[in-house]
């Protein structure tokens, strides 16, 4: 279990993957770990598939099987 991130783009779901959710209206998350807020990418519409990693990998562990 847990290869697929978190279910929804909500603070508590984002929480378990180690990320706060700075801005819920522009989508802006900030990484637990090394504090670094990023701005996911979107394709048509919707958040591209791993929106929740930290631009320093510190969660990405959590996407691997
Ligand atoms: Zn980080």
């Amino acid at each position: 279990m847990g290869n697929t991130g978190p279910r929804n783009c909500t603070a508590p779901e984002l929480a378990k993957y180690g990320i706060d959710l700075v801005d819920f209206v522009r989508v802006k998350l900030q990484c637990q770990q090394c504090a670094q807020v990023w701005a996911p990418d979107h394709d048509r519409g919707q958040l591209v598939h791993h929106y929740w990693h930290c631009p320093n990998r510190c969660n990405h562990t959590f996407s691997e099987g």
